[in-house]
């Protein structure tokens, strides 16, 4: 969800099985096999020999995890004084266990607009 949100940020709303497992690095049996589970789960439609294209339900999920992710390496960051490498491989390891009471907790603390990294946390 977080590498499709990205390749739509990055203007590339289609995003086939060959990127996706170059980015998280698996195999592209096993991201086609993702991409094709995010379609039966409602996020979107695959198009065979093109790729999986977000719906706005999908949309809608992916910013929610995003704005997760990019709270948590935010908070990380500025507590551990992570580099912003350091600070998004940790919130990847977390992000989708944080619940949305310290996501809250953490905004209002910090009112963070964008990520280590500089990229805009989604609203
Ligand atoms: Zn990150």
């Amino acid at each position: 969800m977080k590498e499709i949100y990205r390749a739509h940020e990055n203007g590339m709303p289609v995003v086939g099985p060959t990127y996706l497992a170059r980015a998280i690095g698996v195999s592209k049996s096993t991201a086609h096999h993702m991409l094709k589970n995010m379609e039966r789960m409602g996020y979107g439609r695959y198009i065979e020999r093109k790729g999986f294209v977000l719906n706005e339900r999908g949309m809608e999920e992916a910013r929610k995890i995003m704005r997760k992710h990019r709270l948590l390496e935010s908070f990380l960051a500025t507590i551990f004084s992570l580099s912003p490498e350091k600070a998004c491989m940790e919130a990847d390891k977390i992000d989708a266990y944080a619940g949305d009471e310290l996501i809250e907790m953490i905004e209002e603390k910090y009112n963070y607009e964008c990520c280590p990294c500089g990229n805009e946390i989604p609203k």
